[in-house]
């Protein structure tokens, strides 16, 4: 069997023979990210995602002759402010056209930045402390999109194809990363900064389910120590950060399993199935001479010039790094705990931070507000959130006025509706449960039940459920579980 041959087998997903230990795993991410700007790169056709099929067109986007493109201010604008948010140099660049044929591609060829793209050499701090290389960012215009109907979805044994063009033209930012990436969490790690990033300076919505961000992920192994990169494959259709990490470690796998065997990895696209959780040879990669790029004719180098490159750094908002340390001083400094660098990072990924700032500014307990922004605050709603109001609730709670499966009915109704915390207890019928009340109750249960008050202060946590549930009932879920606790805790002495 020849290597070819070999690299197209396709081994089972884990193969109990590879012994990863002994291999070290190189991953270089490619990440598009739609612009959110208001009409295409270079034409003043509407984006917008989810319209009706063909209707976001004109001339240009259908390459119609005689159309000629006129560059996006505002897509040139978010470029810069990612190149600068991602330590890049900012500089001159040249629009070139890359030709191939394919249905989805009106004019035989996309327009983007080849060997002068407008971002180059920057870097990304994971949230480790790792940094990751950037080699580049260019701009260029997306495809359309064609759905292949009567079959499985696939081309291959589709009755029919159709495509819609309103995508074809929209702005995209190509930014592609070193070959600095060493496993699956760090590839998940720097898309989703690289997504907080985005969103944070304003240059896209990052929503990966839309397909505003899309990765393409370029895996090789090499022996442990070894200082030459391996031969890479690239996957396509990594569309969830899930999905990111399954194949990499699919792929990473089936090329140690296939070198192990004896053979070699053939440079090459290929395609990750959701279904089968696998990579499959989509086609043999193109060299780049394949496309015989060339400098656009219709379209002048695109230089932003330093004044205008400063006044978008002087402009740049906090990034989430910066944030994610701001939020965290705040909450210490409130006397509060910050729980995990993981509820930091989520907060600060929801847009949140500003919320729970403005929170404790207002006076509410640090933790709490920190708490509910993590896990009860999903709804993209929320950011909307009157602070007061939420500074309000979150000091109803810890002043014990509501339970906490109570405090979380009345935000929910907060980002729904918005209005006053304490009138929306009320309406709801959650009345304050006094502490004394709650003491007699306790006495009640540990006299009723002797056995299990003993095992309680002997120190088994289990029969904790059981007074805390008893108490539930009597009390019809007015009752405050973590008072119920502290009161158990003191009657144990
Ligand atoms: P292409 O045009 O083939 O997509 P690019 O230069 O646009 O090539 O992207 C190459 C990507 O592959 C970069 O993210 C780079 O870090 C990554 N890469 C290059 N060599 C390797 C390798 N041996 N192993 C893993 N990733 C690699
Ligand atoms: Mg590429």
């Amino acid at each position: 069997m020849n290597d070819s041959a070999t690299a197209l087998s396709i081994p089972a997903p884990t193969s109990t023979t590879v012994d990863l230990a002994k291999w070290e795993i190189v991953i270089g991410l490619e990440v598009h990210a739609e612009l959110s700007t208001a009409t295409k790169l270079f034409s003043s056709a509407p984006q917008l995602f989810g319209a009706e099929p063909n209707t976001n067109i004109d001339p240009l986007t259908l390459g119609l002759p005689g159309s000629l493109p006129v560059l996006n201010e505002q897509a040139v604008e978010l470029a810069i402010r990612v190149g600068l948010a991602l330590n890049c140099t900012v500089q001159r660049s040249v629009f070139a056209r890359k030709n191939y044929f394919y249905p989805d591609l009106p004019k035989d060829y996309q327009i983007s930045q080849f060997d002068l793209p407008i971002d180059i050499d920057g870097w990304l701090e994971l949230p480790s402390g790792k940094h990751v290389g950037i080699e580049r960012a260019h701009l260029e215009e997306d495809t359309g999109k064609s759905t292949h109907a009567g079959g499985t979805g696939r081309l291959q044994g589709a009755s029919s194809s159709l495509i819609d063009y309103n995508r074809a033209g929209v702005p995209l930012l190509e930014i592609v990363s070193r070959p600095d990436i060493r496993d699956a969490d760090q590839a998940r790690a720097y898309v989703s900064e690289l997504r907080s990033i985005l969103v944070a300076v304003g240059a896209s919505d990052g929503k990966m389910e839309e397909g505003s961000m899309r990765v393409d992920c370029n895996v090789s192994v090499r022996p442990q120590g070894s200082e030459t990169l391996g031969t890479r494959c690239e996957i396509k259709n990594v569309n969830s950060l899930r999905s990111l990490g399954r194949a990499v470690d699919y792929e990473a796998a089936r090329q140690v399993d296939l070198i192990e065997g004896g053979g070699t990895v053939r440079q090459e696209t290929r395609h990750w199935n959701e279904n089968d959780g696998r990579t499959h040879t989509l086609r043999v990669k193109e060299e780049a001479d394949d496309y015989r790029y060339f400098a656009d004719p219709d379209l002048v180098p695109c230089d932003p010039g330093e004044e205008w490159i400063e006044r978008v750094r002087a402009a740049l908002p906090a990034l989430p790094a910066a944030r994610r340390v701001r939020l965290a001083e705040a909450v210490t400094s409130a006397g509060g705990p910050t729980g995990s660098p993981e509820g930091i990072a989520i907060v600060v990924d929801r847009s949140l931070d500003a919320l729970v700032l403005a929170a404790i500014e207002a006076g509410a307990n640090a933790a709490r507000a920190l708490t509910h922004a993590e896990h009860n605050l999903s709804d993209e709603r929320s950011t909307e959130l009157d602070p007061a109001a939420f500074a309000k609730l979150v000091n109803l709670e810890v002043d014990g006025k509501l339970s906490a499966t109570q405090a979380k009915t009345v935000l929910a109704s907060l980002v729904a509706e918005g209005g006053d915390p304490a009138d929306i207890a009320a309406a709801a019928g959650f009345e304050a449960m006094d502490t004394s009340e709650l003491e007699g109750l306790v006495d009640t249960l540990i006299e009723d039940h002797p056995t299990e008050w003993g095992r309680f202060c002997e120190g088994d946590g289990k029969v904790t459920g059981f007074f805390v549930g008893q108490v539930m009932r009597a009390t019809k879920g007015q009752a405050d579980g973590k008072v119920v606790t502290q009161l158990l805790n003191a009657r144990k002495g």
